[in-house]
């Protein structure tokens, strides 16, 4: 069971944050727990539309995906999908009627930060689909875009590099390779071939208001 108290200050920061993606265009809304969030997915896209997703622990926990896979949209699939089909796979998800990720942070002040190795994932939701949808957990939720690169290098990078089997300094050690020189610098990193973090987006306010969806739930989901 969730200590009340512990819970009631998640959802301060939680309102926080809202009101700032909200002050930048960005469409909110909450979600007491995982559970509640493919029926909060279900009102944001209609039936039969096109949808694709970036990879992303956070839509598999969430049942996100198992949504996505009812037959009640054309879901452009990318699991088993390899080679050339995946390049036409990632290029056609950018005219789909709607996106879905999550985001490897959010700040206070409502600004998504994300970084790729592809650059599909970031390419989508910078411009393509009309809607886009983002699911985070409080757990992404920092203080500013400082916060938000410390927590790419030593959180989601590594965990990425873990999930994807990627040959890269911080699957090895738990960090980014230039934290071990103090150095956190955005773009500072790795030379590996496997090295996921490309990159770069930080998304803030917004000219189509309402394009972007954000659902954060009161759970700590993915990394
Ligand atoms: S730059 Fe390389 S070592 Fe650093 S987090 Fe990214 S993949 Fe890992």
């Amino acid at each position: 069971m969730r200590d009340e108290h512990l819970d009631s200050v998640i959802k301060k920061r939680i309102f926080k944050t809202m009101d700032g993606l909200a002050k930048n265009g960005m469409e909110c809304y909450m979600a007491e727990t995982a559970a509640e969030v493919p029926d909060i997915v279900k009102t944001l896209i209609e039936k039969g539309a096109t949808v694709a997703s970036g990879g992303s622990a956070t839509l598999n926990e969430t049942g996100v995906i198992d949504l996505l896979r009812s037959g009640d949209y054309n879901y452009l699939d990318r699991s088993g999908v390899s080679g050339d089909a995946v390049k036409k796979l990632f290029r056609d998800s950018l005219s789909a009627d709607v996106y879905l990720s999550s985001t490897n942070a959010v700040t206070e002040n409502g600004e998504l930060y994300n970084v790729d190795g592809n650059g599909n994932r970031v390419a989508a939701l910078c411009y393509g689909p009309d809607s886009v949808i983002i699911v985070a957990g409080y757990n992404k939720i920092v203080a500013n875009i400082d916060e938000a690169v410390r927590r790419v290098k030593t959180i989601a990078a590594p965990a990425n590099t873990e999930r994807l089997g990627c040959d890269t300094y911080c699957r090895e050690k738990g960090e980014c390779m230039s934290c071990a020189s103090g150095d956190f610098r955005l773009p500072s990193g790795c030379r590996s071939s496997g090295r996921i973090c490309c990159s770069y987006v930080i998304t803030a306010h917004q000219r189509v208001p309402g394009r972007i969806k954000v659902i954060l739930v009161a759970e700590s989901l993915g990394y």
